[in-house]
């Protein structure tokens, strides 16, 4: 699962962070409120660990303007607070569930799975990665409000990266999908590729959003996500 994770505790985020990742999970860490509503909005999660307590505006706060942005990820909220009142506003403001800590991590996983499952997640119409806008619909892209322009083979290898943005794709992985071969001729293909949508989508932009990760494959995001 993609999941981000909102905690201003930094030893209590590289806790959940790096025990969710050895679990399998693809794994964001966002520290104030504000920015998680923004990577929430940038990126797609199947689920959002949310504490309650965050400087800024609080866990509560998020998860109305997520909802108030049609944005329906399921939230696990955590609070060290045991109080029904909090429960209650918290579900009622439209979060999935609730754990108090502290918690097992065991039960953290579970509930998450529990949560993640709960119906089928409403996907946006349009991906979007901070900038990079791609319609699936209508075939259009945008850097920063400026048209792209891609062939077909360069519009399904940028929906691929778009639509596991923030995820390692594997080489094979990408070639299966977009050449639908399980050849490794493409393999230089892929680089030629790359490199045309890098110039077409990375070149004017100080944010580089192709990344290479040597020896692995290719991933869409903002860099050090
Ligand atoms: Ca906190």
């Amino acid at each position: 699962m993609q999941i981000l994770i909102v905690e201003d505790e930094t030893r209590m985020a590289a806790l959940l962070e790096k025990g969710l990742r050895a679990e399998g999970h693809a794994v964001m860490v966002a520290y104030t409120g504000a920015s998680a509503v923004e990577t929430a909005q940038n990126c797609t999660f199947d689920v959002i660990v949310l504490d309650v307590m965050l400087p800024g505006f609080d866990g509560f706060e998020v998860v109305r303007r997520l909802r108030e942005r049609r944005n329906q990820t399921p939230v696990l909220m955590l609070t060290a607070r045991d109080a029904p009142l909090d429960k209650v506003k918290g579900l009622d403001i439209g979060a999935d569930d609730y754990l108090t800590k502290p918690f097992l991590f065991n039960e953290l996983v579970a509930r998450l799975r529990a949560v993640s499952r709960r119906g089928p997640i409403p996907r946006p119409a349009v991906l979007k990665v901070a900038d990079l806008t791609l319609n699936p619909a209508t075939h259009q892209v945008f850097r920063n409000k400026r048209p792209i322009e891609l062939t077909l083979t360069e519009f399904s290898l940028l929906e691929l990266l778009m639509r596991n943005a923030g995820r390692v794709l594997e080489r094979d992985a990408i070639i299966a999908a977009v050449w639908n071969t399980e050849e490794s001729g493409e393999d230089s293909n892929l680089n030629a590729f790359i490199s045309l949508l890098r110039q077409k989508i990375d070149k004017d932009d100080a944010m580089q959003l192709i990344q290479t990760v040597r020896g692995v494959g290719y991933r869409v995001g903002r860099g050090g996500e």
